[in-house]
């Protein structure tokens, strides 16, 4: 028992995290309360699992909103899920917190707690410690872990490996705005009012797409979401599958506030921004039809935007179809 201010560890997880009124999933056979959650495999699925850890003065500053914090922990894990067409089924909460504030967790769990709802997900356990500097006194940073776990049909699973030749390119929504909003902060450039309201929720609270994950499943031959940049994560694609494209960067999907910035900053924040929690798929170019399905059936925008290659690397072109040069693609002072 780790005594958290005037408020104990126990009492802690039972107020903030313990959902008494609310009945579990039928799969969850056990939730919070005991050594282990006990959830029922479901027949003829693979159990999708991924974690993500948030670090106060890495991954969010001390000032972000603690409702904020609670929506976005869990939206970039449920990402990784929609990366891998799975479908969310529960998840864990690991805290490491400098003390117990009571009105930081109930803000906090209040903005995790209407993500999980709005894609019906149980919080079944997890772990509660004191965050301490190394004194063992000071206190520490606020970490917070989560795993999500999800099903997806066996073999079904959208994988970065499967990019083939041929293949197109897609990507969902728009990208940039995260790091737009973000560049206003940092003070790099100046955003008027009303364009920081537009895209200041794209940063703080992105909406996992989930939906389309699962939509192309059977469609898509590989995904990841874009949680590092768009170059970054394509990359990673291009490794995995042993291939290379050709990017369109004045093709890629951004908002109407982004389109108003110079060219420099909209393909900075397009192409390295990060942020975007954004699916960037591929598909066979006989699947066109079924992506464009997938994307109205799931009710999310999509844009094809370039073609894999045999030739490994990254070709940026723009509009007129001339190559980018690939300084740019690498620019990327923020990690
Ligand atoms: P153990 O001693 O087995 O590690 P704990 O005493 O740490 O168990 O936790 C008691 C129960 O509360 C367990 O069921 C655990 O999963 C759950 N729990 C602890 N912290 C959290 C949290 N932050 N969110 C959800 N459940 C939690
Ligand atoms: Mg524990």
């Amino acid at each position: 028992m780790v005594q958290m201010g005037s408020l104990g560890e126990f009492e802690l997880i039972e107020r903030y995290f313990t959902r008494a009124g609310q009945a579990l999933p039928a799969r969850v056979r056990a939730g919070i309360g005991d050594d282990c959650a006990l959830i029922a495999p479901r027949a003829g699925c693979d159990l999708a699992v991924s974690t993500d850890l948030l670090v106060e003065g890495r991954h969010f500053l001390p000032t972000v909103s603690a409702a904020a914090l609670g929506h976005k922990a869990l939206a970039v894990n449920l990402s990784d899920l929609a990366a891998c067409g799975a479908e969310p089924l529960a998840f864990t909460l690991t805290l490491a917190l400098p003390r117990a504030d009571a009105a930081w967790l109930d803000a906090f769990s209040r903005g995790l707690f209407a993500l999980a709802d709005a894609h019906r997900i149980a919080l079944v356990g997890g772990d509660t410690t004191k965050s301490v500097q190394p004194d063992g006194v000071s206190p520490g940073p606020h970490c917070i872990g989560i795993t999500v776990l999800g099903d997806v049909p066996q073999g079904a699973a959208l994988l970065r490996s499967g990019a083939r030749p041929g293949d197109e390119c897609w990507v969902s929504g728009t990208l940039g705005d995260a790091r737009l909003a973000l560049g206003h902060w940092r003070g790099e450039w100046h955003l008027s009012d009303a364009a920081l309201q537009a895209v200041r929720p794209r940063m703080e609270q992105p909406a996992p797409r989930i939906a389309l994950g699962m939509a192309l499943r059977g469609v898509a031959s590989s995904a990841i979401d874009v949680s590092d940049g768009l170059l970054g994560d394509l990359r990673h694609v291009l490794q995995r599958s042993g291939v290379g494209a050709t990017l369109h960067a004045d093709a890629l999907p951004r908002s109407a506030v982004l389109q108003a910035q110079p060219v420099p900053t909209q393909r900075l924040c397009t192409l390295a921004g990060g942020d975007d929690y954004e699916l960037l798929f591929t598909a066979p170019q006989a699947q066109h039809g079924a992506v464009l399905a997938a994307a109205q059936a799931s009710g999310t925008p999509v844009a094809c935007v370039g073609r894999i290659t045999q030739a490994t690397g990254v070709q940026l072109m723009d509009a007129n179809g001339a190559t980018i040069p690939d300084d740019f693609a690498s620019f990327d002072h923020f990690r």
